[in-house]
């Protein structure tokens, strides 16, 4: 930067400031611009193709400048932050004219990508997240808000494990900031190291901690007692992040109104990876929505409801009465069809006023704004009259939590123009009739030719003297009589000005009405500013009762959108059965049957219990349809606990605390990261965290690693589900021999994807059925592929080959044999010995792991391969 000493008074000005907010771009206003100077110059310059510009600094070198006119600073702001940048914005305290010296100016606000709320900024079907951590030596606290809604959200877990549950967190919704509280450096590492990991872009904060502030206690301004009580732990990051809000945003905050733990009991608990690899909200392919369940099941009209639906969809209920009360509310829309009708018909029309009552909040409301409110609160008394026969008590409670707000609506009818000026600096925006003093003021302004054609009409009549009306701007308006008119003037004419053939003169009435014109113009729009204000401060009385409103109407919208994919999709009420069991009669794949448009769909039947089905071993080729078929089940589960209906011919379904998703790693082609031992890692986590009510999808596991490690861990793993786990299990492998298994208890049950086989060609009918595969089918799955004919006839003789030799210890099958190198000399190692003698089933799946490093290793020098 520039030598200090020899700046201009206004770029010592502007330094002082920038001083202030070095992590920050700074808006820095000048008249009708905002500039930039130096790196904030060139950085705004580059990101939005600005023309950059210099401007004499002080020194002989010009000093980079950039800049935009302040009338449209909003949509440059807008873009920055979404880039990540931070913004500042300096304003000047004082009227340029006015001031003596150096204007006064001052930071009237930062916008910041977690603190953002102009409307064009956040997507509206979406939540935008600022999150905060803090740590003790106890515990770590982690808080979302949503700053657009006034909605908080906490989860407090132990030091020691933080990462995966941060992890998840970090990866379900994605904040756009995130606050590093009191934090080790470690910590500080392990949160960056996450954000490396993830999609998604996340600015980091360091926000300043004062030792002045109880942030314990900051809380407590906007939530309630037992809000509070149940936040404990997190009180301190809670105030931490509210304390930041504040001081950002610089203004009142008090319209946050809701504080909800993360993870409730009366939740399903869903991780990263489950939304992911089950395509929840976010598809594999991009992290977009197409493709997704939400997709599915969002025909939500507002985006109130819109934000809630993926709501629902992240933290499915637990509990059967409440799924239950959802349902009922979905099968009375579902059943009546002018009814879900009329009411896709009134949602339309609402705008996302949860967003404009926080825009009222914070006082960046817009006239638009105002109108949208409006005619969102119009169509409510219509909304509750065809609501007003409904039966299901959640709809019965949620017609009567709308409330029709009649003093805001009636308020904002005599107020607001019908259709107002775009911003209230340029007026047009208040209403006629609402302010008489306004009217008079507008009166004056229309009238004022009228005004002079009258008055000197009447001042004529009166002297009768030749005059008329003029207007400079130096000596505004005067009567001008010519010199060839002169008569003597009554007393009250004072002499202006004297021309070569006119005398130029102002009357008491006169100069009245300049002042008044003159001034009507500023008048007027002080006026209109000053009344929008009083309309945004009786508005604010209501904030909260509206809020209420707003959070009953984005249910009533996802029941009926509920109802409305139910109904397009020919889904079903599933039953709710309380026998830990899972049966589902024709089920269907959400997603997969929108996208297999020109084959049919084939529908499957699933039993799950713990009696005689608790472990499920699915065989059969590449490309059957196992995994699609798994994923059917546990998107079956999570639609039913949101109070879903489901793809089905029937379904009873009992509730489950957790759905885990191990998807293999030839499956896992988004993030290219995953290794054999990240699929390791998942496992463990799965084994760890799952319960005896807890479904777990366990896809190909072992595929990542050789055929024989891979097939001992898939036994293993199935050993420890039977014996210490006890979930419901789905567990697809292309191993066919682990079919053996079943003999192991009356509870694992092996199925299979029904092929038909003619000849060397096979046709996979999707259908699963109960029994195992007896092979592969690796060399017709190559054939479907288009593998040239004399390369796979080739392949059938050393299949022959193989399976006429002798030695098939470990049910290894001979084809698997193939990419075991050197799998002869193997067999007659001290390594088969070892192998042979270990007690599988007394291994945990960690020693089962290195167990089987230290035999590979072994089996590599011993061939001297590796
Ligand atoms: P696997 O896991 O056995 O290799 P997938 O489940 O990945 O097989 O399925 C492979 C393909 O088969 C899917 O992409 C889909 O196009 C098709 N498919 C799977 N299940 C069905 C079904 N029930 N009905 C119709 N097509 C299906
Ligand atoms: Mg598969």
């Amino acid at each position: 930067m520039a030598e200090a000493i020899k700046l201009t008074p206004m770029m010592k000005q502007y330094m002082e400031v920038k001083e202030r907010c070095r992590d920050k771009i700074l808006f820095f206003r000048l008249g009708d611009f905002y500039e930039m100077f130096f790196e904030d110059a060139l950085t705004v310059s580059r990101e939005l193709d600005l023309t950059l510009t210099g401007r004499a600094g002080g020194n002989k070198e010009k000093v980079p400048m950039c800049g935009v006119p302040f009338h449209s600073a909003d949509t440059y702001i807008e873009r920055l932050v979404q880039k990540g940048y931070k913004v500042a914005v300096c304003e000047q305290m004082e009227d340029p004219k006015a001031a003596k010296g150096i204007v006064k100016r001052e930071i009237i606000k930062v916008i910041t990508p977690g603190t953002i709320t102009m409307e064009h900024a956040v997507a509206a079907k979406q939540n935008n997240y600022l999150a905060c951590m803090t740590a003790s030596a106890a515990s770590v606290s982690f808080v979302l808000a949503d700053v657009t809604t006034g909605e908080c959200w906490w989860q407090v877990c132990d030091t020691d494990g933080w990462e995966s549950i941060v992890g998840d967190m970090v990866s379900v919704y994605a904040p756009r900031e995130l606050l590093l509280g009191s934090l080790t450096a470690a910590q500080k590492d392990g949160i960056r190291k996450i954000l490396q990991q993830r999609e998604g872009n996340c600015v980091l904060t360091e926000p300043d901690i004062r030792t002045d502030v109880d942030y314990e206690a900051v809380g407590t301004q906007y939530f309630t007692v037992e809000m509070m009580a149940a936040a404990k732990a997190a009180s301190y990051c809670l105030g931490l992040l509210l304390s930041y809000v504040t001081e950002v945003m610089k203004c009142d905050i008090s319209y946050f109104h809701t504080l909800e733990p993360l993870q409730q009991e009366q939740r399903l608990v869903l991780d990263a990876a489950c939304l992911h690899h089950l395509e929840i909200t976010r598809n594999v392919r991009d992290g977009g929505r197409k493709g997704t369940l939400l997709a599915v099941l969002d025909h939500t009209c507002t985006a109130m409801g819109g934000r809630l639906l993926r709501k629902w969809l992240e933290t499915p209920l637990l509990s059967g009465t409440q799924i239950m009360r959802r349902q009922e509310g979905v099968a009375e829309l579902v059943q009546h069809s002018v009814l879900r009708k009329d009411v896709t018909d009134i949602l339309e029309k609402i705008y996302d006023f949860e967003r404009i009552l926080t825009r009222i909040e914070t006082g960046t409301v817009s006239p638009k704004d105002y109108v949208a409110l409006r005619e969102s609160l119009g169509v409510l008394p219509t909304l509750k009259q065809a609501l007003q026969q409904v039966t299901s008590p959640i709809l019965r409670d949620l017609i009567a939590a709308v409330h029709t707000h009649d003093e805001v609506y009636d308020l904002l009818c005599r107020s607001i123009k019908e259709v107002p000026g775009q911003v209230i600096r340029n007026g047009g925006v208040i209403r006629e009739g609402f302010s008489s003093e306004l009217d008079e003021i507008r009166r004056i302004g229309a009238n004022s030719k009228e005004f002079l054609q009258e008055l000197e009409a009447k001042e004529r009549e009166r002297t009768g003297i030749k005059m008329k009306i003029g207007y400079t701007k130096v000596f505004g308006y005067y009567f001008e009589i010519s010199h060839a008119n002169t008569k003597p003037v009554p007393e009250y004419y004072i002499r202006k000005q004297t021309l070569v053939n006119a005398e130029r003169y102002i009357t008491p009435a006169l100069k009245e009405f300049e002042v008044k014109v003159l001034t009507a113009q500023e008048r007027m729009l002080a006026l209109e500013y000053a009344l929008y204000g009083e309309v945004r401060q009786r508005i604010q009385t209501h904030i909260h009762d509206m809020q209420e409103t707003a959070r009953a109407l984005a249910q009533l919208d996802c029941l009926h959108s509920l109802a409305v994919a139910a109904q397009e999709n020919r889904y079903i009420r599933p039953q709710l059965n309380g026998e830990r069991q899972i049966r589902i009669v024709d089920g269907r794949h959400p997603i997969m049957e929108h996208y297999v448009k020109n084959a049919l769909f084939v529908p499957n039947d699933v039993v799950l219990n713990h009696d005689t089905h608790e472990i499920l071993i699915i065989t059969g080729p590449n490309m059957a349809g196992k995994s699609t078929y798994m994923r059917q089940v546990a998107v079956l589960v999570l639609m039913t606990q949101i109070g879903s209906f489901i793809p089905a011919r029937e379904a009873s379904i009992c509730p489950v605390d957790r759905i885990f998703t191990r998807i293999g790693a030839t499956d896992d082609i988004l993030t290219g990261q995953s290794t054999f031992m990240m699929e390791m890692e998942e496992v463990s986590h799965i084994l760890q965290y799952a319960t005896q009510n807890s479904l777990l999808i366990l896809d190909e596991i072992g595929r990542g690693t050789s055929t024989f490690d891979g097939m001992s861990i898939a036994r293993a793993v199935i050993e420890y589900c039977l014996k210490k786990v006890h979930a419901l299990t789905l567990f697809a492998t292309h191993y066919h021999e682990l079919t053996d298994m079943s003999t192991m208890s009356k509870k694992i049950k092996n199925y299979t994807v029904a092929v038909k086989e003619r000849g060397r060609d096979i046709t996979f009918l999707r259908r699963i059925i109960p029994g195992g595969a007896d092979r592969s089918y690796g060399l017709h799955v190559a054939r479907l592929a288009g593998l040239p004919e004399g390369l796979l006839k080739r392949a059938e003789v050393i299949l022959q080959e193989l399976e006429t030799a002798e030695h098939r210890p470990c049910q290894v099958s001979p084809s698997e044999k193939r990419d075991t190198v050197g799998a002869e000399g193997l067999f007659a190692n001290p390594v088969l010995t070892r192998l042979l003698e270990v007690d599988i089933n007394g291994l945990t799946p960690i020693e089962a792991i290195s167990f089987l490093y230290a035999l590979q290793k072994e089996a590599k020098e011993g061939s001297g391969v590796g």
